[in-house]
Protein backbone atom coordinates (compact mmCIF):
# COMPACT_ATOMS: atom_id res chain seq x y z
CA UNK A 1 0.00 0.00 0.00
CA UNK A 2 1.09 3.71 -1.12
CA UNK A 3 -0.41 6.85 -0.35
CA UNK A 4 0.37 9.98 -2.29
CA UNK A 5 0.90 13.33 0.73
CA UNK A 6 -2.13 14.76 1.36
CA UNK A 7 -3.18 17.81 -0.79
CA UNK A 8 -5.60 20.52 -0.11
CA UNK A 9 -8.12 21.17 -2.39
CA UNK A 10 -10.96 23.32 -2.89
CA UNK A 11 -14.17 21.92 -4.27
CA UNK A 12 -15.01 22.90 -7.54
CA UNK A 13 -18.36 20.12 -7.56
CA UNK A 14 -20.11 18.49 -5.04
CA UNK A 15 -18.10 14.97 -3.62
CA UNK A 16 -18.43 12.72 -0.79
CA UNK A 17 -16.10 12.11 1.77
CA UNK A 18 -14.68 8.61 1.73
CA UNK A 19 -15.02 8.64 5.60
CA UNK A 20 -18.48 9.57 6.58
CA UNK A 21 -19.66 9.46 3.62
CA UNK A 22 -20.99 12.91 4.00
CA UNK A 23 -21.10 15.19 1.26
CA UNK A 24 -18.36 17.70 0.60
CA UNK A 25 -20.41 21.05 -1.06
CA UNK A 26 -19.07 22.70 -3.65
CA UNK A 27 -16.66 26.04 -2.54
CA UNK A 28 -15.44 23.88 0.61
CA UNK A 29 -12.62 22.65 0.93
CA UNK A 30 -10.87 19.07 1.31
CA UNK A 31 -8.34 16.76 1.92
CA UNK A 32 -7.26 14.81 -0.87
CA UNK A 33 -5.00 11.64 -1.59
CA UNK A 34 -4.37 9.02 -4.13
CA UNK A 35 -3.48 5.27 -3.15
CA UNK A 36 -1.84 2.64 -4.53
CA UNK A 37 -2.63 -1.22 -3.24
CA UNK A 38 -1.52 -3.91 -5.77
CA UNK A 39 -3.15 -3.33 -9.08
CA UNK A 40 -5.70 -0.93 -7.37
CA UNK A 41 -5.61 2.52 -6.96
CA UNK A 42 -8.11 5.07 -5.84
CA UNK A 43 -8.58 8.76 -4.36
CA UNK A 44 -9.79 9.81 -1.31
CA UNK A 45 -11.48 12.79 -0.45
CA UNK A 46 -12.19 13.78 3.21
CA UNK A 47 -13.45 17.10 4.94
CA UNK A 48 -10.74 18.29 6.82
CA UNK A 49 -12.23 17.28 9.93
CA UNK A 50 -12.43 13.78 9.08
CA UNK A 51 -9.07 13.98 8.02
CA UNK A 52 -8.01 14.99 11.04
CA UNK A 53 -9.67 12.25 12.87
CA UNK A 54 -8.56 9.25 10.40
CA UNK A 55 -4.97 10.52 11.56
CA UNK A 56 -5.74 10.35 15.15
CA UNK A 57 -7.33 6.95 14.55
CA UNK A 58 -4.00 6.14 12.52
CA UNK A 59 -1.48 7.26 15.24
CA UNK A 60 -3.24 5.00 17.22
CA UNK A 61 -2.99 2.18 15.17
CA UNK A 62 0.68 2.34 15.02
CA UNK A 63 0.54 4.97 11.67
CA UNK A 64 -1.33 2.87 8.93
CA UNK A 65 -5.45 2.59 9.64
CA UNK A 66 -7.30 -0.09 7.55
CA UNK A 67 -10.36 1.41 6.72
CA UNK A 68 -13.28 1.22 3.98
CA UNK A 69 -14.45 4.20 2.49
CA UNK A 70 -18.23 5.19 3.96
CA UNK A 71 -17.58 2.49 7.08
CA UNK A 72 -17.75 6.14 9.25
CA UNK A 73 -21.02 6.84 7.96
CA UNK A 74 -24.13 7.49 10.50
CA UNK A 75 -26.23 5.21 8.35
CA UNK A 76 -26.33 2.64 5.87
CA UNK A 77 -26.26 3.61 1.96
CA UNK A 78 -28.85 6.50 2.71
CA UNK A 79 -26.93 9.76 2.68
CA UNK A 80 -29.03 10.85 0.05
CA UNK A 81 -32.13 10.03 1.64
CA UNK A 82 -31.50 11.08 5.05
CA UNK A 83 -34.32 10.43 7.40
CA UNK A 84 -35.72 7.29 6.04
CA UNK A 85 -33.60 4.45 7.36
CA UNK A 86 -35.19 2.95 10.22
CA UNK A 87 -33.13 0.19 10.28
CA UNK A 88 -32.13 -1.08 14.01
CA UNK A 89 -28.82 -1.84 15.30
CA UNK A 90 -28.19 -5.71 14.43
CA UNK A 91 -30.83 -6.05 11.53
CA UNK A 92 -29.76 -9.15 9.70
CA UNK A 93 -30.78 -8.75 6.03
CA UNK A 94 -31.33 -11.64 3.78
CA UNK A 95 -33.32 -14.92 3.96
CA UNK A 96 -34.30 -14.74 7.29
CA UNK A 97 -35.94 -11.31 7.80
CA UNK A 98 -38.89 -12.16 9.60
CA UNK A 99 -37.53 -14.36 11.74
CA UNK A 100 -37.59 -13.82 15.56
CA UNK A 101 -34.44 -14.56 17.39
ZN1 LIG B 1 -16.40 13.65 6.16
Amino acid sequence: MHATPTETHKARQQHRCSWCWQFIETGETYQRYRFYDGGEAGTVKLHPECHDVMQEEAADEGGWLEWTPGQHRPEPSNAEVSGLSTRPPGYRTGANEGEKT
